[in-house]
């Protein structure tokens, strides 16, 4: 009998989403439901975004311009780009579609991709997706990438291994690495590694010693930055990302892209939203005061949190050997949805987007409620 499929397909495990709204309200009999659990945008898209989706829904029938050229100009602005450098821009049906085509596009068979661990798990996913190893080096206790030990694994490596993962700022930690870390850490790496920083929580970072690593990309060729308008763009639900990339690799990511990758909708949402600065300040000014204002209070509470430079924190257990996990299940009954890290290797940690005020609000008085009733903690 035939297998029905590889055995690294099999051996899959299915992504796991944040938790729905409407399955909760339904399973607690819960009218207010507040999900902060997928590092979502509170605020939602931009009005003019809203009014650009309404006016291209008419345009329905058409194939959507994927090449949009207009769309790639506006983004070499927003990154203080030559426009020219469009050529330079590939767009993906959100920042995971660019990632899947990276590992397909430049990953031989015997190839390997460097990872840390824990972070953002559609790396791994991909790469075993395409049955393809991964060498992982963990975070240090701090939660920080441990970069000379990843070099060391680079160099170990050597050939077999053609693509780095670095999430700065990193998820589920939320922390990030400085420029001059960074910068330090690439130029040592060898030059046949394709290096992927995945900055899909850049623009919420308020830290003076962080930058893009755009600059790399015009200095050594095999470097990709991945960006998302899944973010502070509010525009999840469209799915829309673009890496900026040599224009040798974005014509290869081209040639494997599906045609259509990209919809008609999230191609003119994505367009609107970039020329929305009001939007785009308003909501990198509320995530950063209540970022801050979120820490405290869970501190306060007694818990330990990660210090983030993004849109969520991860907060822990001071127990490591106690998990999270029912006090995520109480959270839910108080209507409050977080995400569960545990599959992360993290049991005793779970993770909380930032959300408006008044959702914060309610989350922390329902942490409030729920560490006052649990047994679990010794704090
Ligand atoms: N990279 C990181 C680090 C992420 O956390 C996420 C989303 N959770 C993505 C990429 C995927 O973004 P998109 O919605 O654009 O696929």
């Amino acid at each position: 009998m035939h297998a029905l499929a590889p055995a690294h397909i099999l051996n899959l495990a299915q992504y796991i989403p944040g938790r729905p709204i409407k399955e909760t309200q339904a399973e607690f009999g819960l009218e207010k439901v507040v999900k902060l659990a997928s590092n979502e945008n509170p605020w939602g898209p931009s009005p003019h975004a809203i009014e650009a989706i309404k006016r291209e829904l008419y345009d329905g029938a058409l194939y959507p311009i994927s090449g949009r050229i207009e769309l790639k100009e506006k983004i070499c602005r927003f990154l203080q780009l030559e426009e020219s450098h469009q050529r330079r821009i590939v767009l993906g049906n959100g920042a995971n579609e660019l990632i899947t085509l990276l590992v397909r596009a430049f990953l031989g068979e015997n190839e390997k991709i460097l990872n840390a661990w824990p972070s953002f798990i559609v790396y791994r996913l991909c790469a075993q997706a395409h049955g393809r190893l991964e060498r992982t080096v963990m975070l240090t206790p701090d939660l920080d990438y441990d970069l000379p030990a990843l070099l060391v694994a680079a160099n170990e490596e050597a050939d077999a291994l053609k693509m780095i993962f670095i999430a700065n700022p990193n998820n589920p930690t939320g922390k990030y690495i400085s420029k001059k870390n960074l910068d330090e850490f690439i130029a040592k790496l060898p030059p046949h590694i394709i290096v992927v920083v995945d900055e899909a929580y850049a623009d919420f970072v308020d830290e003076d010693d962080y930058k893009s690593c755009i600059d790399w990309v015009f200095k050594r060729p095999r470097t990709v930055v991945v960006r998302t308008f899944s973010k502070i763009f509010g525009l999840a639900g469209f799915r829309i990302g673009y890496a900026v990339c040599d224009e040798e690799i974005a014509d290869i990511l081209h040639r494997i892209r599906d045609p259509f990758n990209v919809n008609c909708t999230a191609l003119v949402a994505a367009s609107a939203a970039l020329d929305d600065f009001g939007h785009i300040k308003k909501c990198r000014e509320n995530n950063s005061q209540e970022r801050v204002l979120v820490t405290h209070e869970v501190q306060r509470l007694g818990l330990k949190v990660t210090p983030s430079a993004a849109n969520f924190v991860l907060m822990h257990l001071q127990d490591k050997t106690k998990s999270m996990a029912s006090i995520v299940n109480n959270l839910m009954r108080h209507g409050v949805i977080v995400r569960p890290v545990a599959n992360y290797g993290l049991p005793n940690a779970a993770r909380v987007t930032i959300g408006t005020p008044s959702e914060n609000q309610l989350f922390l008085r329902a942490l409030a409620e729920v560490i006052k009733n649990t047994e679990l903690l010794s704090l």
